[in-house]
């Protein structure tokens, strides 16, 4: 970490991507103060971080943390409302997250990608056609292993693929991915962000540092991030859904191009819906401009059956088609999700009450003949099916029981697919728990 130009770092918030920094951080000879509120004294890590050196802190957030500091590196999760961060702003500190560090040891081999969706399918396309390219590289951020720590062990040859959240790029300082990609911008996080401009300038700073020789692979279709595309110097890559673009990627009803290459026809690509059809088209920009063979490309694109939980096939059983949604936690991704099908489809829906209704739901229900409903939310949904004219409506316990009554009112050539609309914290510890309920119930059902 030669280019790192602070001794004394206070690390706010230990978990995956603070213990990570930390050790990189002492490892490198640096003073490392550690302060975590949840963390207690008895944890093996505390005691691994202050064997290596660090002061830590624990259990509580006094303002002292600060003294004698110079920076600070924070847990992306961590509100800029602490007092301690308001604190660290009025005496002028430079607020970083850990990406910073993994950026200083990657230099010029980084890949990185945001947006509000799409975020870990895109990530994991571009790992994959670069892999099957024969092409050396690691996959980290969001996605799983922090990023600094798949950093530090980065081989000469190997490039970072990282998944970055707008929570991540607002900590950066000269941190610059030599690929950047934008799929898209939401609204999202308001709650954290406070504002859409907030966070639509943490979006955006995935470009911030570019330089005329850097590449910035952007979604066409998307005005809030032409518009980013506009301001910088980057050489732009766009792609889009509905225009030919020649420094890019494009489609047209039979096939995906590269520029003026033909890479594969639409009907050999296994990932459903048109949402997913952007990511693919931003992965084909990446991959390219990194030199991946284009049979390694049609490789990954004509066997990817979705990241888990991510409108992921599961299971054909005796005609029906079995799809895990489960990290469709609002109305907007299961949208997308029911846009992925023409076929007759079963939505199994429902989960925790946060209030809302589900009336946006109604003008996506059209190919939706039956609907499961469980969850707090299953009576908020069965009104919301029943004004749109769905015949069949089921209450069911939980996934696995919805999987059942799903199999029973089905037929052969039919979508079941479990797509809650709603967070899973009603019932489940997690969406991945739902989605693992939902596998294992179609797995039996076989
Ligand atoms: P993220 O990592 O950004 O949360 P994922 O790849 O995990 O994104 O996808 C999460 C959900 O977001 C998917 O189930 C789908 O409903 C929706 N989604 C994925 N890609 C897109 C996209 N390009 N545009 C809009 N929605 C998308």
């Amino acid at each position: 970490l030669t280019e790192f130009p602070y001794e004394n770092v206070l690390v706010l918030g230990l978990a995956k991507s603070g213990t990570a920094a930390a050790r990189l951080l002492l490892d490198s000879g640096k003073h490392v103060r550690i302060n975590d509120w949840k963390t207690n004294e008895t944890d093996p890590v505390v005691s691994e971080l202050k064997t290596m050196g660090a002061e830590v802190i624990v259990g509580s957030h006094p303002v002292s943390v600060l003294d004698n500091i110079e920076v600070i590196i924070k847990n992306p999760g961590i509100p800029y409302s602490n007092p301690i961060l308001e604190e660290a702003v009025n005496r002028g500190l430079p607020i970083l997250t850990e990406i910073e560090l993994a950026g200083l040891l990657a230099g010029n081999r980084m890949i990185c990608i945001t947006g509000s969706n799409g975020k870990t399918t895109t990530t994991t396309l571009i790992g994959e056609m670069l892999k099957n390219s024969n092409q050396s590289i690691q996959v980290a951020g969001n996605i799983g292993t922090a990023a600094s720590e798949i950093a530090n062990k980065l081989q000469e040859n190997e490039q970072l693929v990282l998944e970055l959240s707008s929570f991540q790029l607002m900590g950066i300082d000269k941190f610059n991915p030599h690929i950047a990609v934008l799929l898209n911008i939401f609204e999202a996080h308001l709650d954290f962000h406070g504002t859409f401009d907030n966070y639509m300038e943490a979006k955006a700073n995935i470009v911030k540092n570019h330089k005329a020789t850097d590449y910035f692979i952007y979604n066409a279709d998307d005005a809030i991030v032409s518009k980013i595309a506009e301001s910088t110097p980057s050489i732009k890559v766009p792609f889009s859904i509905h225009e030919e673009q020649l420094d890019g990627a494009w489609m047209d009803e039979d096939a995906v191009y590269f520029k003026k290459e033909k890479i594969i026809n639409r009907k050999d690509i296994v990932l459903v819906g048109e949402h997913n059809l952007e990511n693919i088209m931003a992965a084909i920009c990446a991959a390219k401009l990194s030199h991946a063979s284009n049979e390694g490309i049609k490789k990954v694109l004509t066997s990817f059956a979705g990241v888990k939980h991510r409108l992921q096939f599961v299971e054909m059983i005796q005609g029906r088609f079995f799809y895990n949604d489960s990290k469709a936690t609002n109305m907007l991704a299961t949208e997308k999700a029911l846009a992925s099908f023409t076929k007759p489809t079963i939505l199994l829906a429902g989960g925790l009450d946060r209030g809302n209704e589900f009336t946006d739901l109604m003008p996506h229900l059209k190919q939706v003949k039956a609907m499961i409903v469980f969850g707090e939310t299953a009576n908020k949904l069965q009104k919301t099916a029943k004004e749109a004219g769905i015949k069949v409506i089921e209450h069911a316990e939980n996934v696995a029981d919805a999987a059942c009554k799903a199999f029973d009112i089905s037929e052969a050539g039919d979508v079941i697919l479990l797509s809650p609309a709603c967070a899973s914290w009603d019932q489940y510890k997690t969406f991945e728990q739902r989605g693992d309920m939902f596998i294992q119930a179609v797995h039996r059902l076989k």
